[in-house]
């Protein structure tokens, strides 16, 4: 656990929260400030700031809980679909240092946009730079 952490606060029960689903090592509830009702967080219990962090018993675990509460919230909600993301890092906008799943229920005609709306405004690669990227990550 670490301390000032909102999310490890919610594990340990300091901070109430909606907690809507928990196992050994994850645990799911609403979020505070949600962009719908039903928007959900999913967490591991212990306290790790990046999903790289994560070791991968837990990881598989987390994503299991995600795979199950995507449908059950689209089913709850009675929504279109579900938007799944995680703002991994301070530049991809992430500002609880807990790494956590976001899960928002979606319905047609809501104004959200796709993940192709985060657009950091640069050009497009070039094909060259699309290889030597897709290398990079082959042999990382
Ligand atoms: P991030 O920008 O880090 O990906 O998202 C953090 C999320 O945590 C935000 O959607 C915010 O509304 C939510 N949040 C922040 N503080 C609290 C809190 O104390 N309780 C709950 N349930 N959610 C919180
Ligand atoms: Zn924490």
């Amino acid at each position: 656990m670490a301390e000032d952490c909102v999310f490890c606060g919610i594990v340990t029960g300091d901070i109430p929260g909606r907690i809507v689903k928990e196992t050994d090592h994850a645990i799911a509830f609403l979020d505070a400030n949600p962009l719908a009702a039903g928007h959900t967080l999913v967490i591991p219990k212990r306290h790790y700031a990046r999903l790289n962090d994560v070791p991968g018993d837990e990881a598989a675990e987390l994503f299991g809980a995600v795979h199950e509460l995507a449908a059950t919230i689209e089913d709850a909600t009675d929504a279109d679909a579900v938007s799944i993301g995680i703002n991994d890092g301070e530049a991809a906008g992430q500002e609880v240092p807990h790494t956590h799943v976001h899960l928002v229920p979606r319905f047609e005609g809501d104004g959200g946009g796709p993940f192709h709306a985060i657009n950091p405004q640069n050009d497009q690669p070039t094909d060259d730079e699309l290889d030597a990227v897709a290398d990079a990550i082959r042999d990382a």
